[in-house]
């Protein structure tokens, strides 16, 4: 199930406020968004000063990013082929508005589906790459998701390609019910037989990862890294807090109380990550 719902974090500043009443029943356009409030520090940042990183310029918070420019801040210019684009969903359980769901989805966020997936290069290194993208229907892994993972990690292992995963996720998408979570299931799998050919898996957890993809692919890196405040957990807090009938400690769920309990190798910056990723693979055999 989705744990989270979408929260608008930007603020739409608009040139005039009686756009709030009807105007002669016509929709207003929306404005370009100017401003962004930075979810950590609270201040009110100039769009422009978040630069192509969108890292906040007063306390370095990293702002969730789309699948697109996640790919544009990581692979070499040119390099990426999408892959599995063709994948649809069955709709088992024919869920009232889940077609139209993906619809809005796919037009708002311009990708195929929660996770964009392909084959591309880092500083050189060529890797098979999912980056999952919270904007779509926030990235809850249903059976398409679960087959482009599948298909990827397969073509990796074939190719003897390392492989590389952002994640974020809000969980299984409940709108196909027990086929979501029988992903979790297919990819680990899959997971395990890249695994067993020698090969290098790395993930990187991003703001939020949660549900049953921290519970299967996030956590079967090799090495795991995590983009700093991320949230990071199985179950909401409140779920927990209501279940066990306990204060949950300070920080809980943040990526950097997962490195002080040994869940995650390493926090590291956005801007240092291309860098970091590059060295990984280089390490491990890269450089194909
Ligand atoms: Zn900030």
């Amino acid at each position: 199930m989705a744990l989270f719902s979408k929260k608008d974090k930007y603020i739409r500043i608009t040139p005039n406020n009686s756009l709030k009443g009807p105007l002669n029943n016509k929709i207003p356009e929306v404005p370009e968004e100017l401003f962004a409030k930075c979810p950590s520090c609270k201040h009110l940042i100039y769009q422009k000063d978040l630069g192509i990183l969108k890292v906040c310029p007063k306390c370095s918070y990293n702002f969730r990013i789309s699948a697109q420019e996640r790919l544009m801040i990581t692979v070499d210019e040119g390099s990426f082929t999408e892959l599995f684009t063709d994948i649809e969903s069955k709709d088992p359980l024919q869920f009232p508005k889940y077609q139209e769901k993906i619809e809005m989805a796919r037009s708002k966020t311009g990708l195929h589906e929660a996770v964009l997936t392909g084959t591309g290069r880092v500083k050189g290194q060529k890797a098979a790459l999912a980056i999952m993208d919270s904007r779509f229907i926030m990235a809850s892994m249903g059976t398409v998701v679960g087959e482009k993972l599948t298909r990827l990690i397969e073509l990796a292992t074939k190719e003897r390609l390392p492989l590389i995963i952002f994640t974020a996720s809000g969980g299984a998408r409940m709108q196909e019910g027990i086929m979501s979570l029988m992903q979790m299931a297919k990819i680990s799998a899959a997971v395990k037989k890249h695994s067993n050919a020698g090969l290098f898996y790395l993930t990187i957890l991003t703001d939020p990862t949660t549900g049953g993809v921290t519970a299967s692919f996030a956590m079967q890196g090799d090495v795991i890294l995590a983009e700093p405040q991320s949230l990071v957990g199985f179950a909401g807090r409140r779920v927990i807090e209501t279940t066990v009938r306990e204060d949950l400690p300070e920080g809980f769920q943040k990526a950097e109380f997962l490195l002080e309990h040994g869940f995650v190798d390493a926090i590291v910056k956005r801007t240092d990550l291309p860098e970091v990723i590059a060295r990984l693979l280089a390490f491990h055999g890269g450089d194909k």
